[in-house]
């Protein structure tokens, strides 16, 4: 297992800002300390930490006698999670695609952002690592970033397929033709449509399974129980579904697996 290196305290500056489809903010970073992405992992993403508004300050987490990240609630509140949408490993440069929603700290702040401006952060980190699995990764315009990455890093002996909500067509990319996506357009009137697509797949002919998702909160729970209930023989580490957001809840109101 590679070994985390978690930066705690470092900063990103806007270097370039661009609107990719309807649902993005697509930011670019300089980091000022050097950055550490395994090229193996599977949907890599930091901590972005933001100023509080009334002080402009950012605080950072501390680590504790034992070497351990310990996070105050003060630094929670300002805390976001985001992928890497794009790494350049020679500049030293992120991209980090924000979707655009009424509210919240993060996407005002995305939408207001202008070159210069900053925004702390902690991490890289990636939980789980390409090891020869069948990679079935699923998610909505919050996923998508994480996925794309996750799908241009692709091993090339490695296998996967993709199930993405978007919100509008303009958000659906273009990625290798050898690759499987399966892309849906949101639909207000049929929610579960993620699910049930992913559910009423065939996945017999392969093995080493390893369902990967996020998305919206109840949805995650849904999908998480579903799979669990489908694919009774899977060891529990294979299906790794997250929340990545909630609806009507900030970040950190709400438990991330549940
Ligand atoms: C590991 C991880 C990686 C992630 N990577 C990305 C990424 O690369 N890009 C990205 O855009 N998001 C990503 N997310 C999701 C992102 O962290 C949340 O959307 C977060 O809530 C945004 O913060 P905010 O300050 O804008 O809104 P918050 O203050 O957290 O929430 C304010 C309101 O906005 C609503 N809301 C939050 N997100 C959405 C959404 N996507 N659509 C509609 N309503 C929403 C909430 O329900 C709440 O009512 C990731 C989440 C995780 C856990």
């Amino acid at each position: 297992m590679h070994e985390k290196k978690n930066i705690i305290n470092a900063s990103l500056t806007v270097v370039k800002i661009e609107r990719p489809s309807e649902s993005y903010w697509r930011l670019h970073f300089s980091c000022d300390k050097p950055l550490v992405v395994n090229p193996r992992w599977i949907c890599p993403h930091l901590k972005l930490l933001f100023a509080d508004p009334l002080t402009g300050e950012i605080a950072f987490p501390l680590l504790d006698e034992n070497n351990k990240i310990s996070v105050s609630d003060r630094v929670r509140q300002f805390a976001r999670s985001y992928s890497i949408r794009d790494y350049d490993e020679r500049n030293n440069h992120i991209v980090i695609d924000f979707a655009i929603h009424a509210s919240g700290l993060a996407t005002v702040w995305s939408q207001q952002a202008k070159v210069g401006d900053q925004v702390g952060f902690v991490g890289p980190a990636g939980k789980l690592e390409f090891a020869n699995q069948y990679l079935i990764l699923m998610g909505d315009v919050s996923a998508l970033p994480a996925i794309c990455y996750t799908l241009a890093h692709l091993p090339a002996d490695h296998q996967a397929i993709a199930f993405i909500e978007v919100n509008h067509k303009t958000d659906i990319v273009d990625l290798p033709k050898h690759l499987s996506v399966k892309w849906m357009i949101k639909d207000a009137n049929y929610p579960n449509q993620l699910v049930d697509t992913l559910m009423n797949w065939d996945f017999s002919q392969h093995d080493n399974l390893l369902f990967w998702g996020g998305l919206e909160g109840s949805l995650a729970q849904q999908l998480r129980h579903a799979l669990k209930d489908k694919y009774v023989n899977l060891a529990p580490n294979a299906i790794q579904i997250t929340s990545y957001w909630r609806e009507g809840l900030a970040e950190g109101e709400f438990k991330h697996r549940d």
